[in-house]
């Protein structure tokens, strides 16, 4: 049986360790011609650092990241909304959120994965058809035949494309600004994430390492311009806390982007081929989640395929297990990012979040951080 895992991001690499583990050979085939450290940096939450831990690469994360005690939903001044008693967000295992830098993430996969498992770099896949069971996959400039496919290229997934021509990216009209700035955060602010809100406005921040700092800045724009100039987008924060500024001072390369996500697939396989992470579900950023349910179709896949047949009815059972997570996810999501930039929503959600019980709050993030134990 040969699979083939088509995209060699943070779903497809983890999903090739996760089969790897389970006796599972596959083989990814990656568009880049080499993988470099670029990309800002990314919060990898409990659910997600669980089952790096379960494939025994925990410890690497830890090394090239820092550990957060919190993150906080805070005002403009970077005071907390709701000052928790609990100090430490993390699962029932001890699991906390792990800030890093996404190269550095990418590269512990790869070079994880390149010990074990074969790695095709500069392979663009273009399309793919059957015939007689066999799927011929065609790059673009070679072929290749396999007996599954895991579509793991994305949210402009062109396995998707290929599946389902009518699938829709949904637009939020907030821009993104990311980067990584030289910077020494005071003792207070190195072991948490922050993200603050103001008027249509917002910035997060944690460190990466004793002086880098991950940023993000996100602006309602609705169709209008913007520039993506350091001193445009501060000129955007002057009436958020300084240090905001002096964050983004000091930052090296900005990366922009629209937020975006993936209208709801009716379903995420055809015959022997599956979508996975942000080629199915691609979500808004708002809840750091995205990469950890990618993550989590890895874990969740490789399992089901090695206890089932390597075949399509795994694929069913596999969208079962994980809809009404993702769908949850990818929908408080895009409520999250509008209300936070809505001047009437945001005062209510600062007010909920404030008198809801911590009981409450740590219970909601409970049902996100837990995953089935298939051992
Ligand atoms: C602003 C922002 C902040 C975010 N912050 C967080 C966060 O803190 N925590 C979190 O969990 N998530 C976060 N996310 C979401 C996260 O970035 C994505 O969910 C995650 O990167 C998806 O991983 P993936 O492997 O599914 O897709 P991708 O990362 O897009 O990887 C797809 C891979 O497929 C390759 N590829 C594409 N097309 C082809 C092709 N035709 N042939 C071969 N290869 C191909 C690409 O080169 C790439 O390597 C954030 C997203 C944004 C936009």
């Amino acid at each position: 049986m040969k699979i083939a895992i088509i995209g060699g991001g943070i779903t497809g690499l983890t999903t090739a360790l996760a089969l790897h583990k389970l006796g599972i050979k596959s083989t990814v085939y990656e568009q880049a011609e080499a993988f470099s450290e670029i990309g800002a940096g990314i919060w990898l939450q409990p659910n997600a650092v669980k089952i790096l831990d379960w494939l025994g690469i925990k410890d690497k994360m830890l090394e090239k990241g820092v550990e957060l005690k919190r993150v906080d939903i805070a005002h403009s001044n970077l005071q907390p909304v709701k000052k928790l008693k609990n100090e430490l967000l993390q699962d029932e295992q001890g699991n906390r959120t792990i800030a890093i830098h996404r190269g550095r993430l990418q590269q512990v996969l790869f070079d994880e994965f390149s010990q074990y498992g074969q790695i095709e770099l500069g392979k663009k896949y273009t399309s793919q058809s059957t015939e007689n069971n066999k799927i011929q996959i065609n790059f673009s400039e070679h072929q290749i035949q396999a007996d599954m496919v895991l579509g793991a290229d994305g949210i402009h997934s062109q396995v998707r494309q290929h599946l389902f021509p009518d699938s829709e990216i949904r637009r939020t009209g907030q821009i993104c600004w990311r980067g990584i700035s030289k910077f020494k955060l005071p003792e207070s602010l190195m072991y948490t994430g922050r993200e603050s809100w103001g008027h249509k406005r917002r910035f997060g921040f944690s460190n990466l390492s004793d002086d880098e700092v991950y940023w993000f800045a996100v602006h309602t724009i609705d169709g209008g311009n913007y520039k993506t100039d350091v001193k445009y987008i501060q000129s955007l924060f002057t009436d958020f806390a300084p240090i905001v500024n002096e964050i983004i001072g000091h930052v090296g390369f900005v990366h922009t982007a629209e937020i975006t996500d993936l209208k709801r697939l009716k379903t995420w396989s055809k015959g022997n081929t599956c979508l996975l992470g942000d080629a199915a579900h691609a979500t808004t950023p708002n809840m750091g989640q995205g990469a950890c349910q990618g993550i989590e179709d890895a874990y969740y896949i490789s399992n089901l395929l090695a206890q089932n047949n390597l075949s399509q009815e795994t694929f069913k059972i596999f969208e079962q297990k994980r809809r009404t997570k993702v769908d949850y996810i990818v929908n408080n999501s895009w409520r999250f990012g509008k209300m936070a930039h809505s001047p009437i929503a945001q005062p209510i959600i600062k007010l909920l979040m404030k008198v809801t019980p911590e009981k409450v709050l740590t219970s909601q993030m409970g049902k996100v951080y837990s995953i089935e134990s298939f051992s």
